[in-house]
């Protein structure tokens, strides 16, 4: 065996396990394993998972806080402007530079697999894109990595986007964005998703946009996404983030809405410390959380997945690239505290998000990816509160990640 973890705690189970890696996949699975590896890890009792799964962070966009004027108003309006003014002048070894150096951040941290999103639009033309396929090559050891091709300033409103969009899909990139909520009319909106599943279909490829990222509950695409995928037959084949407007319709419409989004497998992805951030800002008191209906979508039976979705540019000025923080804060935001409901803040960030993108070979099984992370915590809960990186990283049965914290009380 290449490497074996011994004594790990795993999710559900009582007894510890040891879980052997051998060629990249999962080899054996059990109490007290005979065999011997090259390399051993023992866990001690402590917590071990498959890796953390990022399926929604735009990585053109990373670290531009580093470097942009201050976005006054706080709004998403004018996170747009403000990128505009970069997005003119990217190459492609700035966007490498600036994605990996989020990438690393966020492999150290535990995520082995990441959704990234790229703008194309008439602005930047195919630079994001182009940067971000760049990435995913030079990263191909490290993570897993996806380019969404997405349109920032919408298609019908920003004219010759939809011809960059088969573009970007011709070149590699993997997944059809979409931000229909942004255009100008509904009827606009609507042809959005016709465009993107048109896009899709010819790419057999799946589609992943941003939805209703307003407070305004006339924002109605969700319920023509989701109606769409049914009858395209698109089923598990279509993520939807933020959401916000979900949360600001009435009941009977948003269970309508909700009905229709479970019956076409739709995945809803919500990234709370952006919305915490970005929605309500026209509210008076008491101001709204800005998320989606985390708790009723997960109770109808709904796939929901967390992502971090900014790493400090326009929208957002945190962001470490901690899956584990965004559980944290989905916990916080949706109401997730109850024992059970901790463990669902980590599937958002594990098995839900993963089962969004759709990977192969993900889980703690025999046969599966050598992948997984030690953690410095004995349940899932601990790491919650601890907010610790992994003590081990692996992929395909190698450590390519490890961390130690010390720290020390001096009196
Ligand atoms: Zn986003």
């Amino acid at each position: 065996m290449d490497l074996i973890v011994r004594n790990a705690k795993v999710r559900g189970e009582r007894e510890l396990r040891d879980i052997a890696i051998d060629g990249g996949k999962i080899a054996a699975i059990g109490p007290g394993l005979a065999d011997r590896a090259t390399q051993e890890i023992d866990a001690g009792g402590r917590l071990v998972t498959p890796p953390l799964v990022n399926p929604h962070v735009h990585l053109d966009k990373a670290l531009l806080g580093e470097v942009m004027r201050p976005n006054v108003s706080q709004t998403l309006e004018e996170a747009i402007a403000i990128t505009w003014e970069f997005k003119r002048a990217y190459t492609e070894a700035d966007i490498v530079k600036r994605a990996g150096a989020v990438i690393e951040m966020a492999a150290r941290q535990g995520a082995l697999a990441i959704r990234a999103f790229a703008d194309v639009d008439s602005v930047g033309g195919l630079m994001p894109v182009r940067g971000l396929l760049a990435t995913r090559e030079r990263y191909r050891n490290l993570v897993r990595m996806e380019v969404v091709a997405f349109p920032q300033e919408g298609i019908l409103r920003n004219p010759g986007t939809e011809a960059l969009m088969w573009e970007a899909m011709a070149l590699g990139a993997d997944v059809v964005g979409g931000l229909p909520w942004y255009e100008m009319t509904d009827a606009d909106a609507r042809a959005h998703i016709d465009i993107a599943f048109a896009i899709a279909k010819a790419r057999d490829a799946d589609i992943h946009m941003l939805v209703d990222d307003t407070d305004d509950p006339n924002s109605r695409s969700l319920e023509y996404l989701a109606v769409k995928t049914l009858r395209e037959g698109y089923a598990r084949r279509v993520s939807a983030s933020h959401c916000g407007a979900l949360a600001a319709y009435n009941e009977v419409y948003a269970e309508k809405v909700i009905g229709l989004v479970r019956e076409a497998g739709i995945t809803i992805v919500s990234n709370p410390h952006i919305s915490l951030v970005l929605a309500g800002r026209r509210d008076r008191e008491p101001i709204r959380r800005g998320i989606t209906r985390v708790r009723q979508l997960l109770r109808a039976g709904v796939n929901v997945a967390s992502g971090q979705d900014d790493v400090n540019d326009p929208y957002y000025p945190f962001g470490r690239a901690s899956q584990l923080e965004v559980a944290l804060f989905v916990a916080h935001t949706a109401h997730l505290t109850y024992p059970d409901e901790l463990e669902t803040a980590f599937d958002m960030v594990t098995v839900n998000a993963a089962r969004a993108l759709r990977l192969k070979g993900y889980g703690l099984a025999v046969g599966n990816d050598g992948d997984l992370l030690v953690w410095d915590a004995a349940t899932v809960k601990e790491a919650l509160t601890k907010q610790l990186p992994p003590t081990h990283v692996v992929r395909g049965g190698k450590v390519v990640a490890t961390t130690s914290v010390q720290s020390k009380l001096v009196v």
